[in-house]
């Protein structure tokens, strides 16, 4: 596995690659990296000839008052995650290489982003779509693997790639999680022994809207209202939001539609945590 931290290294070793017509699967994250992260390299493990994977904590997609500087970080161990799961190429950019001055222009989202995370970490979504477009454009993948813990995501990232006509197919890959349903995520590590206890109490209660929403009875906001009030239940966490949506559209749900998004996030002491399911009523 060869590491590389500066965009001419990068593009070197692209070029190479794209002169032996080479397919290149391409896995984005910001480390510390888990069995979720894991997983979407295994797939573009076994897809691709070539795996990039990128490390990179975006600062453009923090807000102010988010844990950017808090971020766990431990690229040693990330390094070594990544050779052993048979990745060619690291890409792993300091700050001043991926933005050498102020961005002086970034994208600007402006559909599917008046929900869920969008609407309580604005702006966020501009600079996760401003950096995947960079990346896109220096590691020129076949395909791009996401995780659906971050549905909101990929909807928004599919979106981009339509909308600029972007030649990378994002492929979107189940959530990971802990044995308990607690879905894998770099800030769990942030969860004091009694939040972690609880933390798991979100999926249970995921599940059993999924069977709600499947049996049809209850309206929108009835399950919406289900699942507010048994997570209130959470000691330890307030909610951010609760909400149920067509996918990947990110409209409000009407009876005639089939695939739907019920999305939660709920915040810790030191952790924001976010899980969601898609169900797909009549299969
Ligand atoms: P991050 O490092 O948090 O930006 O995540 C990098 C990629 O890993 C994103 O596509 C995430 O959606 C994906 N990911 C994070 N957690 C999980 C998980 N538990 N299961 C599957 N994919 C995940």
């Amino acid at each position: 596995m060869r590491v590389v931290k500066t965009i001419n290294a990068l593009r070197e070793e692209i070029t190479a690659v794209k002169r032996k017509q080479q397919s290149i699967g391409f896995v984005p994250t910001m480390g510390y990296l888990h069995e979720g992260h894991m997983s979407l390299i295994e797939e573009a493990r076994r897809q691709h000839d070539i795996v990039v994977l990128s490390i990179f904590v975006n600062p453009l997609q923090f807000g102010p008052n988010e844990d950017l500087e808090r971020y766990p970080r431990d690229f040693v161990r990330d390094e070594n995650i990544a050779k052993e799961l048979g990745v060619d190429l690291l890409f792993y950019p300091d700050t001043k290489e991926m933005y050498p001055a102020d961005p002086s222009m970034t994208i600007h989202v402006t559909e599917g982003v008046n929900v869920l995370c969008g609407k309580s970490r604005p702006g966020h979504f501009d600079g996760v779509t401003t950096v995947v477009m960079k990346l896109f454009m220096l590691v020129q993948p076949d395909q791009a693997y996401f995780g659906q813990k971050d549905a909101q995501q990929v909807a928004i990232i599919t979106n981009m790639v339509d909308m600029f006509n972007i030649p990378v197919e994002v492929i979107p890959c189940p959530t990971v999680r802990e044995e308990d349903g607690l879905a894998k995520s770099s800030r769990n590590v942030y969860l004091t022994d009694e939040e972690r206890q609880e933390a798991p109490l979100i999926y249970q209660v995921l599940t059993q809207a999924r069977s709600l929403i499947k049996e049809g009875e209850l309206s929108p906001s009835e399950i919406v209202q289900f699942v507010k009030k048994e997570l209130n239940s959470l000691q330890h966490a307030k909610m951010d939001y609760v909400e149920l949506l067509t996918y990947p559209k990110l409209m409000p749900v009407t009876e005639k539609d089939k695939t739907i998004l019920l999305a939660v996030a709920y915040i810790f002491k030191h952790a924001r945590l976010i899980d969601n399911i898609i169900v797909s009523k009549g299969e």
